[in-house]
């Protein structure tokens, strides 16, 4: 019996873990649930599957938690704030943590359980992309399985050798690795009108249902940006061994191009419970819900050349990955803060990535060699990103 944490239990990612779980109820015990603000989302999780603590990272929503379970007679413990997280992420009982933050929120928790050799199931790439090097040693030093919930990476994993962990090097025999994506919403829209896009039409994404945050770096790509970086960190390489392919119909999750000129690939339906299955059983397989993709149905496979010009976040991601150091810190932060006021009405969408441009040129490269150095360019980041927002007064008219 495995014993499991989900960070981020009512996000998306966190729900769909529990449909996953729910399938297979004796092979894993949930030890703990957590989420941000959600009081009655957390509630009936908690009453479906009793978990042992439940944490709001909300004080007032842990004490509203806290309130309606002690009416319901549960007898689940309710912690509060980044402490509880933690706490949660590194108990002894625990084995598998699900890492389904989103952003920089869910980077110490996260970091609790790479340090206490937890299995770590990774949604949560901001993470991953602030703090790279000190995650990936992280988790070498206490032995730590990663296993990548994105579909991509998980894709990747799955089309290497039975063999490969994640943070070994590729080897001479694999050539090159195609990180697909969809292109989102904009795909094909007239690029002179996408700063008139609405937060509602850039959270439509095509194929996938997922959390607002990451939606609207699907429509931005500054999503695939992110997994460029994070890909060079779960397959210890660097952006000239990744090529970025677009392919609107999300069916190829990724793919390996061997030496031989085999190129591996992995399909299926666009529906996360495939890989959040595939880790929760890993070196194994089990059932996750998701119907046969039928290949009949599907008209063609198509796949493209990205837009550089339409898509700066592609340009802006690689470049923060090969100057290194600090840099994508400062460019997930940007983006953090950026997309929240696009999301809030308050910049256009075409600001986004003026916004975190710069940033990035107003950053000092630093060393992201401890937690202080990358909590601290994070914070100047931030405060940063807010100021040009200020005096530009990026404002929706
Ligand atoms: P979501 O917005 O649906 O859920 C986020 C979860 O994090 C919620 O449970 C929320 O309560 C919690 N949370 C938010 N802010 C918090 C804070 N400050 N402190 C503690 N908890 C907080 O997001 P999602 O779509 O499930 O994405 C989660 C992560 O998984 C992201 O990093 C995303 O990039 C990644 N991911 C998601 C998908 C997907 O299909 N949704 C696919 C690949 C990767
Ligand atoms: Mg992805």
């Amino acid at each position: 019996m495995r014993g499991l944490t989900i960070l981020g239990a009512t996000g998306s990612i966190g729900v769909s873990t529990l449909d996953v779980i729910a399938r297979h109820k004796e092979k894993f015990s949930i030890i703990a649930l957590t989420a941000n603000t959600q009081v009655d989302r957390l509630y009936q999780q908690v009453i479906e599957y009793t978990p042992k603590y439940a944490v709001m990272a909300d004080e007032n929503a842990a004490q509203q938690l806290r309130d309606k379970l002690s009416h319901s007679g549960s007898d689940t413990e309710v912690l509060s704030g980044i402490k509880g997280l933690v706490y949660v992420a590194s108990l002894p009982e625990v084995t598998d943590v699900m890492a389904a933050i989103v952003g920089a929120a869910g980077l110490l928790p996260a970091l609790a359980a790479a340090k206490s050799g937890k299995r770590i199931l990774l949604a949560n790439k901001e993470a991953l992309v602030m703090s790279g090097q000190l995650f990936m040693d992280e988790a070498k030093n206490s032995g730590a399985d990663i296993l990548p919930i994105d579909s991509e990476h998980n894709a990747i994993f799955q089309c290497m050798s039975g063999q490969y962990r994640i943070g070994e090097s590729l080897g001479s025999v694999v050539k090159r690795i195609l990180l697909t994506g969809s292109g989102g919403p904009f795909r094909a829209t007239n690029i002179n009108e996408l700063s008139s896009v609405t937060p509602d039409q850039a959270c439509a994404h095509p194929n996938w249902n997922m959390g607002r945050k990451i939606s609207v770096d699907s429509a931005t790509m500054m999503n695939k940006g992110l997994e460029l970086i994070e890909a060079c960190w779960l397959f210890n390489t660097n952006p000239d061994h990744i090529k970025i392919v677009l392919h609107p119909q999300s069916i190829v999750h990724s793919m390996v191009e061997y030496s031989d000129g085999s190129i591996l690939a992995q399909m299926g339906q666009p529906d996360m419970r495939t890989p959040i299955a595939h880790a929760l059983a890993w070196p194994g397989r089990m059932e996750s819900g998701v119907g046969s993709l039928n290949l009949f149905d599907m008209a063609k496979l198509e796949f493209e050349e990205p837009d550089l010009e339409r898509f700066p976040a592609l340009r802006l991601a690689d470049e923060a990955i090969r100057t290194g150091g600090t840099l994508p810190t400062v460019l997930n932060a940007a983006n953090e803060i950026a997309v929240q006021a696009f999301l809030d009405e308050n910049i256009r969408f075409t600001d986004i990535t003026d916004i975190i441009e710069d940033v990035m040129s107003q950053a000092t490269m630093q060393t992201a060699n401890s937690l202080d150095i990358i909590l601290t360019q994070d914070a100047w980041a931030r405060d940063t990103a807010k100021t040009l927002m200020h005096e530009k007064q990026f404002r929706v008219v």
